[in-house]
């Protein structure tokens, strides 16, 4: 018999469940298609040839069934909020939410009545991005930012 090493051959590699699966989520996030106001026009800018997204794997579907991320990219009046609420309810977990913008993350603005004053008091937001309107860059980083908070998540429990 022979000697047993722990040397692996250099194309083997290992790693955990955790890595493998955490790697294909962070690699194909799929946003709703979703825009409120005018940060709406920065998000899809963002996707555009420019900075172009699908190179990260992000391509914008059409129907919360198939989204794992939601960019709030806009002004959420209170007519809409049940509506964005529903959209987030329609979205299978697991899922994130960034919200893009002053007036998604604090009312902006919109100081009034009519208007939620951020909407982390409807739904759950992982990453704030400031700035009215935010540039491509600043959305771009919170979805890096995104990615690696996605790579630190607990798939397998034991
Ligand atoms: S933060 Fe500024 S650019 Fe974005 S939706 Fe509000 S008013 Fe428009």
């Amino acid at each position: 018999m022979g000697v047993m090493t722990n040397k692996l051959p250099d194309n083997v590699i290992t790693t955990t469940v955790d890595n493998v699966i955490n790697w294909g989520r962070k690699s194909s996030l799929w946003p709703v298609t979703f825009g409120l106001a005018c940060c709406a026009i920065e998000m899809m800018a963002t996707g555009a040839a420019k900075h172009d997204l699908d190179r990260l794997g992000i391509i914008f579907r059409a129907t919360p069934r198939q989204a794992d991320v939601m960019i709030v990219a806009g002004t959420v009046t209170r007519k809409m909020a049940p509506i964005v609420r529903k959209v987030w309810d329609q979205m299978p977990e697991p899922k994130w939410c960034i919200a893009m913008g002053s007036c998604a993350t604090s009312g902006g603005i919109y100081d009034t009545y009519s208007t939620v004053q951020g909407v982390d008091e409807i739904l759950p937001v992982d990453f704030y991005v400031p700035g009215c309107p935010p540039r491509p860059e600043a959305l771009l980083d919170a979805i890096v930012a995104l990615q690696k908070k996605i790579m630190t998540e607990k798939v397998v429990r034991k």
